[in-house]
């Protein structure tokens, strides 16, 4: 059935929206969603769209999961809040955290809940600095990100972020963030450079940036194992075990964002298997909770865990949390979705699915304006280039990508664009159908801006 709420113009004019350019918005006016169920959101006109990108990465399980709304309705009758401060806790918290460590594919020894990613985020960066305060070492602070990365947006993770719009005019990036390259080996490695080789040098790179700043200072590397927002950059296979003995070597911290990875987006439960790392301290958010209440967790294993439970006991207090984080009604949904995700052998889909995705975006290659297609799991991309034989990229100003996703858009699959890479991480339990459906909605928008792009 249609919504029952329906939204006065007047009233759609009130919201400042994220990411969005605000002198433009009252021209190209906002898509108001009202509903969802499966894959699909419906619009107050009541036009389905396939969510390619499950809503900003999110809703692993689709819209419509009766057995989330149930689970968030006993707990907001049972216990609609507490909190985690000053030696108290609440029952779902302690045992979402437990189930948490339980799932770990490293050994990880703790759990803090938060809201967001950004959260999340934020108190790994937090707990370097209040590490590196414990064990003496206060100049061991500096992190190091890599272009193209997305943390979030508080101020210290937007400082991380590699992406110019989220630093610029904000003033950012705060002091004491070390910048490493992006590992696309299609778009940086240099001629002829095979993927072996394009690892190695960014490991170099990664040593020599040490080397050069001073392994006393240098405390953490942030990395998410497919990069999301930079436009679903896989790394090649031997990239991330040459980073690892790189940080290895000179006691640098390694913390895997697993925002967008987590819970079976690359096939594995998380893209720290896909890829073979060893985090210490793991961030996790989005398909936690499918994204049907905000909460995100941070792992962290012994060797963080145990300096800042130190320090905590010197200084009498780790002063630090969010009144929300954690919370009851989120660690309700999030202990359920991880159940749902069990018993739905949620690994086994994706393994079922995910080629079709896969494949259906290779097969795309073959289209005059698709240079790269790339992707793992259920998490993929195309590239749209100017001329395939050399990777040329059309001029930003005309805003390929942006089109080809508002075309998309009017043919009722909602994607979205990263400068002229194209991505789609739909619902995890999406069909083989409804997969081939989206990439065929998505053919006939690449074809009708290949014909204007002709036609200049
Ligand atoms: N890390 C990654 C990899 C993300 O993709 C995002 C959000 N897109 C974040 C962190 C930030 O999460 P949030 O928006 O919940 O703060």
């Amino acid at each position: 059935h249609a919504s029952n709420r329906t939204i006065a113009e007047k009233d759609v004019d009130s919201v400042l929206h994220p990411y969005t350019n605000l002198k433009r918005h009252p021209e190209v006016g906002p898509l108001v969603i009202t509903r969802g169920q499966g894959v699909r959101v419906y619009d107050e006109a009541g036009r389905d769209y396939i969510e390619g990108l499950a809503g900003l990465w999110c809703t692993s399980l689709g819209w419509g999961e009766e057995r989330l709304v149930e689970a968030a309705a006993r707990q907001m009758r049972q216990l609609p809040f507490y909190h985690l401060f000053s030696h108290k806790t609440h029952d779902v918290g302690v045992e979402l955290c437990a189930r948490l460590l339980a799932m770990a594919p490293v050994p990880m020894s703790k759990v803090f809940l938060a809201g967001s990613g950004s959260e999340a985020n934020d108190t790994a960066i937090k707990l370097i600095h209040y590490r590196a305060n414990a064990l003496g070492t206060p100049d061991k602070k500096k992190i190091i990100a890599r272009e193209k990365a997305y943390h979030g947006v508080t101020v210290a993770t937007a400082s991380l972020t590699g992406l110019v719009n989220n630093q610029r005019s904000f003033d950012l990036p705060i002091p004491g963030v070390l910048r490493a390259a992006c590992p696309h080996h299609y778009r940086f490695a240099k001629d002829g450079e095979s993927e072996e080789d394009f690892s190695t040098r960014l490991a170099g790179e990664l040593e020599a940036m040490i080397l050069a700043e001073g392994p006393d200072t240098v405390a953490a590397f942030f990395a998410e194992p497919v990069m999301g927002a930079g436009g679903v950059i896989v790394p090649p296979a031997g990239y991330f075990p040459k980073i690892q003995a790189v940080l290895d070597r000179y006691d640098v911290l390694l913390v895997v964002d697993e925002v967008i990875c987590g819970f079976g987006r690359t096939g594995k439960m998380f893209g720290t298997e896909t890829f073979g790392i060893r985090p210490d301290m793991m961030t996790l958010a989005k398909g936690l909770s499918s994204g049907y209440a905000p909460i995100s967790a941070l792992m962290v294993n012994e060797r963080v865990y145990g300096p800042v439970a130190e320090e905590s006991g010197r200084i009498g207090v780790f002063g630090h949390g969010y009144t929300y984080g954690g919370h009851p009604v989120s660690a309700a949904v999030a202990l359920e979705t991880l159940n749902i995700y069990a018993e739905r052998d949620i690994l086994a889909q994706v393994a079922e699915v995910g080629p079709v995705l896969q494949d259906g975006l290779r097969a795309l290659r073959g289209h005059p304006l698709v240079g790269e297609a790339r992707g793992v799991g259920l998490i993929g991309a195309v590239e749209l280039v100017a001329d395939k034989a050399n990777r040329a990229p059309f001029p930003p100003e005309l805003a390929v990508g942006a089109r080809v996703v508002a075309k998309a858009q009017a043919k009722g699959v909602i994607l979205r664009a990263m400068g002229d890479a194209v991505a789609f991480a739909p619902p995890l339990v999406i069909s083989k159908a409804d997969i081939a459906e989206m990439l065929r909605r998505f053919g006939l928008a690449l074809d009708e801006a290949h014909g204007e792009l002709g036609r200049g």
